[in-house]
Order: C-alpha cells, then sequence, then structure tokens
C-alpha cells in the first residue's frame, strides 16, 4: 500500500510499504477514506520525537471503511463507516473508564504514557494512518462507528478523529462558561475551532491572538471574534489585560511549541531567554484574570526551566493541560455536527491526494496559499 512516512526533519515522502495485517484478536483494519494533517504532525517533522525512525509511517486523524476484523471484535463489522480517534485505549483500566483515554495504563506498556498512531515506539508502537490501510488495535473500544443512516460526508466528520473533541477539551478544561470572557492564541485549525466552541459555551467576548495575518482574518470573518497580531503590540499581555478590564476568564493555548523551529532549536531559545518571553505561555500568564484558568491544548514536548511559575502562583492561576482524551467527546460531537450546532469544514483549504502529501505538509508547515488544514484522500 501507499503510506506518508517520515524520511527526516522537515522531510515525508510516500513510498509504497507492506500492508499491515491484525495481529490480535480484537484488531480491525481500517481502509482509509480521508486522513488529515495536524499541527502535532508539524512538531513531529521538526524533530520533537528523538530518534524517530526513517520510513515510519505518520498521520493520526484517520477515518475510513472497516475491511477485515480480528475474531473478538464485535462493536464493528466488514463494512462499518468509522472514525478512529488519534487515543489508542484499552477501554478497561482506570483512566479509560474515568474519560481519561490519553493516559491509557495498557496501549502504551513501556513508554511514559499514552498511545497515539503515527508517533512511534516512544509512544506505543502503532504506524500512522497517513495510509491507504491502517491496522486499529482494540477495535471493541476505540473506533467510533457513524450511523447507518447518516448522509453527512467524511469532511464533516474527519476532525472528530483528533481536532474537534481536542478543541472542545480545551474549553471544557477551561470551564468556558455563560458570558466569559475568554482569549484563545493559535488560530490555526485547533484555535479556530475552539473560538466555535468558546461562543457554544455561552462567552460574551472571545478574542484571538495569532501573527499569521490571513488565519487572523479567517478567525474574524467566520468566527466573528476580536482579532490581535502578536507582533504588532510589544506589551499585548499588558494591553489584554486593560481591554478585558482585570485579564480574561481563561486563556486557551491552542499553539504550543514553536512551530516555525525544530525541537532542537526551540530549547535552545528557551536557554537563551533567561526569563524573557516564553511565547503563549508567558503572554497567557501575563492577560488571563487573577483566579482565572489557563488551558494548555498546544503540544510541548521538552522541559521549561524558565516557566513563569511565579506569575501563576501570585495570581492563583489554574493550570491544565495535557493529550486531549478524545474518545469519550465523538458521539456528543457527533450529535452537535448532525444537528448542524457547528461545521467543521470551514478550516479545510486543502483537500489532495494522498500521493501529494509532501506538498500537504509544506503549505501546512510553511503557511503558504492560505493553508489552514490540509485533507488527504488515500
Ligand atoms: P497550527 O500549527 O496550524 O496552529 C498554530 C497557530 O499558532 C499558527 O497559526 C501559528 O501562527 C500560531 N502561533 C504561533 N506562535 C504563536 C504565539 N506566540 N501566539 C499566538 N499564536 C501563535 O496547529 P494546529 O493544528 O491548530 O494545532 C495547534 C496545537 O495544538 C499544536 O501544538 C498541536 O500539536 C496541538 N494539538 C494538541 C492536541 C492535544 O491532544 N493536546 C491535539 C491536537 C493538536
Ligand atoms: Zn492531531
Amino acid at each position: 500500500m501507499k503510506a506518508v512516512t517520515y524520511q527526516g526533519i522537515k522531510d515525508v515522502a510516500v513510498k509504497d510499504v507492506a500492508d499491515p495485517t491484525l495481529q490480535k484478536k480484537d484488531d480491525i483494519l481500517v481502509k482509509i477514506t480521508s486522513t488529515a494533517i495536524c499541527g502535532s504532525d508539524l512538531h513531529l517533522v521538526h524533530g520533537m520525537v528523538p530518534n524517530f525512525p526513517k520510513d515510519y509511517i505518520i498521520g493520526h486523524e484517520p477515518m475510513g471503511i472497516v475491511e477485515e476484523t480480528g475474531t473478538e471484535v464485535t462493536k464493528v463489522k466488514k463494512g462499518d463507516r468509522v472514525i478512529i480517534p488519534f487515543n489508542i485505549s484499552c477501554g478497561q483500566c482506570f483512566y479509560c473508564q474515568n474519560k481519561l483515554e490519553s493516559q491509557c495504563d495498557h496501549a502504551n506498556p513501556h513508554g511514559q504514557s499514552g498511545a497515539y498512531f503515527g508517533f512511534s515506539d516512544t509512544f506505543g508502537g502503532y504506524p500512522g494512518g497517513q495510509a491507504e490501510l491502517l491496522r486499529v488495535p482494540y477495535g471493541n473500544f476505540v473506533p467510533f462507528v457513524v450511523p447507518e443512516n447518516s448522509e453527512l460526508e467524511d469532511d464533516k466528520l474527519l476532525f472528530l478523529s483528533d481536532i474537534v473533541p481536542t478543541a472542545w477539551w480545551g474549553v471544557e478544561q477551561a470551564e468556558v462558561s455563560s458570558g466569559d470572557t475568554v482569549i484563545i492564541l493559535g488560530c490555526g485549525p485547533v484555535g479556530l475551532l475552539a473560538q466555535k466552541f468558546a461562543w457554544m459555551k455561552g462567552a460574551s467576548r472571545v478574542i484571538a491572538v495569532d501573527y499569521i495575518q490571513y488565519r487572523l482574518n479567517h478567525a474574524k470573518k467566520t468566527n466573528h471574534v476580536e482579532i490581535f497580531d502578536f507582533t504588532k503590540h510589544d506589551e499585548l499581555g499588558t494591553h489584554l489585560k486593560e481591554i478585558t478590564k482585570g485579564g480574561a476568564d481563561a486563556v486557551i493555548d491552542c499553539v504550543g511549541m514553536d512551530g516555525k523551529k525544530t525541537a532542537v532549536e526551540m530549547v535552545e531559545t528557551a536557554l537563551k531567554l533567561q526569563g524573557g518571553s516564553m511565547g503563549p505561555i508567558q503572554l497567557a500568564s501575563q492577560c488571563v484574570r487573577k483566579g482565572g484558568i489557563v488551558s494548555i491544548v498546544g503540544v510541548y514536548g521538552t522541559r521549561y526551566n524558565m516557566f513563569p511559575l511565579g506569575d501563576f502562583f501570585a495570581r492563583n492561576i489554574t493550570l491544565k493541560m495535557g493529550q486531549a482524551p478524545v474518545i469519550h467527546f465523538i458521539p456528543e460531537l457527533y450529535h452537535k455536527i448532525k444537528q448542524g450546532d457547528f461545521d467543521p469544514t470551514d478550516i479545510i483549504t486543502h483537500t489532495l491526494p494522498l500521493t501529494e502529501a509532501a506538498h500537504g505538509y509544506d503549505v501546512f508547515d510553511e503557511k503558504h496559499d492560505n493553508c489552514i488544514k490540509v485533507v488527504l484522500k488515500p
């Protein structure tokens, strides 16, 4: 089959590789119909996971049709249309039973935590979903079966695999409720969805920050948020605190590590800064109100010695973060899409055949061609 493979820093290639096969009795094989590129894939191709193996299949936002099932699989059958969440989770352990599927105890027995498609042995050793076929473990728990009569096309459903529930969780974690002022850092796919969800949760004011002008414009036009380009304000944190009369009730970081730098450059920059700007975290600590919540959705993969802990402590700020536990949110969010509560497709700017994945990574990473979200069709 054809699959997108990691070749080195900022280098991916579509290669012919062996088809996956069932390995356990509760595995399923899925023929992928749509699969997206995520901001987390950018961290990966920037070198976030040390010693990432060459030729490893990447990608973790797929959906498709069940092709084969193991003998113990009862949840799905051949021909079912399924969404495959990025969390690989057993469904049985304490964490899976308590809505924290991203911390499953069993799916990654050798790693510190979490198992995900397309992130190498460090995250469980499950090849990724930017491929024609995908082996999905825990077939009785992981896949979401799209109801047979559903008329919703792939593009409406695909992001239930990751960024829709991730952004929803980020807003829930921020405890956004009626009348709140919310500042959302980053206008990538995750930030743009979080903006929609902040309004849905009853926010009275939603402010978005980025520095890519076309993404800010998209945020303003489609989500009717106030926009700020952080490169145009020397003291943006102070300014945002002033205009929100003491700071926002919640700040949601949908940025993570600087997307333009490799992980190694990130660490070098952090070391040089010696108390200076920490990017989104620093900004969040400045523009959240006393007693407010900072919800970090963006991925951080290194240690940060200059973390402004004193600022968080002095102002009683609550900090929450982590890999989103997406599985338990999917049914609820599927229904919201079906009812027309929101439409996630407005972020799709590029639909490409799987064979053009390298171009997709390039435009998404370089922010060329007004790219927001790339969907690949195997
Ligand atoms: P993206 O790279 O397209 O978007 C990030 C945006 O942040 C870009 O538009 C960039 O210009 C902007 N940005 C950069 N520095 C900024 C700063 N200092 N302040 C404000 N904006 C800034 O990625 P995405 O797909 O939207 O994903 C966003 C983040 O969410 C990534 O870090 C990704 O890894 C992470 N993510 C986390 C989870 C999870 O489970 N926690 C799941 C999916 C994605
Ligand atoms: Zn993702």
